[in-house]
């Protein structure tokens, strides 16, 4: 199947190319779209052989639900057996924008879509050319992230491109994504309200708006297999570079410290090293002769994460590689960078990668969520490396 890429506005996509694409959704067909999230691969939800497309395009294990987006509050609906007065509070506070809920499914929805779950997820994503294809279809449109199964969460259309092409009948580029990190997700069908994936909206702002206490799936807590989270997606493995990764953590001139030893001992072992850092500390990991220039290269309108290559040989402690996820005074931008980074990871030809950790106050969660996951769970503290 050829896989047309078609460029639209953003804020204003233009109608017709929006009527053609809503009309291969409509067709059983499957259009990859960008949302204020990540990239989404969509088809008709209420469809099973689209849903099974879906599945077949990303290599998806087929227990995996995927979520439902809507364009009008009212075709919650449509999908949920009873829209509980909690949804409706959230839907006010939060949609559209980077909220899923969980709620118990009705009949229209196939199980197909739902990996076999008696819930959906819902979600009214808030990009103008997700509302104008979910319109122009007339469908309501299950999607999840437009990558391979495994691999990193697409912010671009390039990345869709890179994983679906001749899979999926259309790609709509939108340019990257504004927030990069996946939606938050609630479940409203348990006694207490839970996060079973964090996101940009955190537990505290769901709480402040139900007025009561919204508690985290203690299964993505648990770092080891004691407790299986409840979303499904959230207990695969998800995309691990395939160089040995590990994340310092600790203060900042400790974790500075710590990496540039680790690197120059993985340096006199004969391997190639790449670290991770922010805007504020990542000419430190350079060569010497590049700490006074180093300056991240961050386009303050269109960003791209700056891999520039780098390490002057003779310093020891230098890396060969420095990829900077941004400043560490804006989290919004590391969030932003982050899947564009971890794709990168595999293009450079490095042996080891070194990151700091982003614990950052408001979505860190969200953010070392994912990190973690790409490291297989292996954190150092800086104190301990000496
Ligand atoms: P993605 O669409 O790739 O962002 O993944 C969707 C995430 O939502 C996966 O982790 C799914 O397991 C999770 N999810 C979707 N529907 C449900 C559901 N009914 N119950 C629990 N988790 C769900
Ligand atoms: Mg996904």
């Amino acid at each position: 199947m050829e896989t047309e890429i078609l460029r639209v506005d953003s804020k204003k996509p233009d109608q017709e190319a929006m009527k053609r694409a809503g009309k291969l959704i409509a067709a059983g067909e499957l259009v990859a779209f960008p949302t204020e999230t990540v990239y989404g691969l969509g088809g008709d939800a209420l469809d099973p052989e689209a849903s099974k497309k879906i599945y077949a395009a990303k290599g998806r294990p087929s227990d995996n639900p995927l979520i439902v987006h809507i364009a009008e509050f009212d075709d919650l609906s449509r999908v949920a057996r009873e829209v509980p007065e909690e949804a409706k509070l959230l839907a006010d506070a939060f949609w559209p924008g980077p909220l899923t809920m969980i709620v118990w499914k009705s009949e229209a929805v196939p199980y197909a879509t739902t990996g076999g779950m008696d819930t959906v997820a819902v979600r009214m994503p808030n990009h103008p050319v997700a509302l104008s294809l979910i319109r122009e279809s007339g469908c309501l449109i299950a999607a999840p992230s437009a990558n391979t199964s495994g691999r990193p969460s697409p912010t671009e259309a390039a990345h869709v491109a890179d994983d679906l092409s001749g899979r999926i009948a259309m790609i709509l580029d939108g340019g990257p994504v504004g927030i990069g990190i996946e939606s938050t997700i609630i479940d409203l069908t348990e006694e207490k309200p839970m996060v079973l994936r964090p996101g940009y909206i955190t537990p505290q702002m769901l709480s402040d708006v139900i007025g009561r206490e919204v508690i985290i799936d203690p299964g993505i807590i648990a770092m080891d297999d004691t407790k299986k989270p409840k979303a499904p997606g959230m207990k695969y493995k998800h995309y691990a570079p395939k160089a040995d990764m590990a994340i310092v953590e600790g203060d900042e001139e400790a974790v500075v410290s710590a990496i540039k030893l680790l690197t120059s001992r993985a340096k006199a072992a004969g391997k190639r090293v790449a670290v991770i850092a922010s805007d504020e500390t990542q000419a430190r990991y350079r060569g010497n002769s590049r700490s006074e220039s180093g300056a991240p290269q961050h386009g303050a309108a269109h960003s791209e994460a700056d891999a520039s290559c780098c390490g002057d040989n003779a310093d020891e402690f230098a890396a060969d590689v420095v990829l900077s996820m941004g400043s560490r005074a804006d989290e919004d931008s590391i969030a932003r960078h982050l899947y564009h980074i971890l794709r990168e990871c595999d293009e450079l030809g490095v042996d080891e990668i070194y990151s700091e950790s982003f614990s950052t106050p408001r979505i860190g969660n969200a953010i070392m969520n994912r990190l973690l996951k790409a490291a297989g769970h292996q954190v150092l503290q800086a104190e301990d490396i000496e």
